[in-house]
């Protein structure tokens, strides 16, 4: 009842929901912007006189952002560090260095369960586009013989990235966002806003409270229900919230489903006991790391390193519809569908 009301009212934003966000529509401080790019659509919302000037550099940055980590479009830069696999390193942007860098920890952090150098197999399914396919699995094999984090070569003296085998690729469709998310909210800070939040399909990131003082709720995707249902809300002042799951694309095949976040020790779509995996953190960046990680991992692994990592946190969704959350969200997640309960 309350999730109709609410999906009537429009407050409802993409994978992961926003809810009971208070404001006038006459409320001139309050500056909405809402633009489709890096994939998804982006929701914007900032408080302030500052606001239109800040949202304006935003979504400049955004579409920078998008032009040179894209593997969707020719000549961005990410595009001609694949085109060089074998040959030579490429020197690109410090954005696009610091977020290989960061995709190169964390695939070292999971032994390669998380790896940017995924794209090859990525191209091979295209789950998401039209000419998605089931591989055959002597592609996939020699797929995978070009898939290997290992084999990226970074200097961070000369800013060069060099993929040492031929037929390499990177892609960066797991990390970038919430790159994305961190720049949108260093603008808001630097134009002096106090109360701003960007939304970029499963990446929430706020800064401050709402204008009204009161914390933001973000809603966690219901992984088995429409987009934009919750199942959970969390209050944050400044959290970031990164969600993957299963249900984001996928491909459907004899009645079988294939998604979009792919086992690099298998070829294959994770065989995840998990429905959903959400990263609440101070940083997007390695939320939006985490969460494909988590949900790759699976329920044990993901709340062990989760639990080890400071100022991060998990909200991991199982096939029982059992949440899993680590220890400092035990008190802050209101489950608020029923259909779901807490792990004990
Ligand atoms: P979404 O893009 O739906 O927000 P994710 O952040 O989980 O979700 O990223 C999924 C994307 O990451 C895939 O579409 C693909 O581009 C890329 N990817 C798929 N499998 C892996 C993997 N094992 N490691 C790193 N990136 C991956
Ligand atoms: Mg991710």
């Amino acid at each position: 009842m309350r999730r109709t009301a609410l999906l009537a009212a429009g407050l409802v934003l993409t994978a992961v929901v926003v809810v009971g966000v208070a404001f006038r529509a006459s409320d001139a401080r309050l500056v909405e912007r809402d633009e489709f790019l890096m994939g998804t659509l982006i929701q914007a919302k900032a408080f302030g006189r500052l606001a239109p000037r800040a949202l304006e550099e935003v979504f400049a940055r955004l579409r920078e952002v998008e032009a040179r980590m894209t593997i969707n479009a020719p000549g961005s830069e990410l595009g001609a560090v694949s085109d060089n696999a074998g040959k030579s390193p490429v020197k690109v942007s410090p954005d696009t260095f610091l977020v290989i860098e960061k995709a190169v920890h964390y695939a070292a952090l999971t032994g390669g369960r998380f790896d940017p150098t995924i794209a090859p197999l990525v191209s091979l399914w295209h789950i998401g586009f039209p000419d998605a396919r089931v591989p055959g699995s002597a592609e996939i094999t020699s797929a995978l013989e070009r898939v290997s984090y290992r084999n990226v070569l970074l200097d961070p003296a000369k800013s060069t990235v060099y993929l040492t085998e031929k037929g390499m690729g990177l892609d960066l469709g797991a990390i970038a966002k919430g790159f994305a998310a961190d720049e949108a909210i260093s603008i808001f800070k630097k134009h002096r806003l106090t109360s701003a939040l960007i939304s970029l399909g499963g990446n929430v990131s706020s800064l401050g409270a709402k204008a009204d003082g009161k914390p933001w709720r973000v809603g966690i995707q219901d992984p088995l229900d429409t987009k934009g249902a919750y199942m959970a809300t969390l209050e944050t002042t400044g959290d970031t919230l990164v969600t993957s799951g299963a249900y984001e694309r996928f491909l459907e095949v004899d009645g079988k489903r294939y998604h979009h976040i792919l086992d690099p020790d298998t070829g294959y779509p994770a065989e995840s006991d998990l429905l959903s995996a959400t990263i609440v953190a101070g940083a997007s960046i390695d939320a939006d790391a985490l969460s494909t990680s988590a949900f790759i991992l699976g329920r044990d692994k993901a709340l062990r390193l989760v639990e080890d990592l400071p100022g991060t946190e998990a909200i991991l969704i199982d096939k029982d519809r059992v949440v899993w959350v680590t220890s400092g969200l035990k008190k802050r997640l209101q489950i608020v569908d029923n259909s779901y309960t807490m792990a004990p």
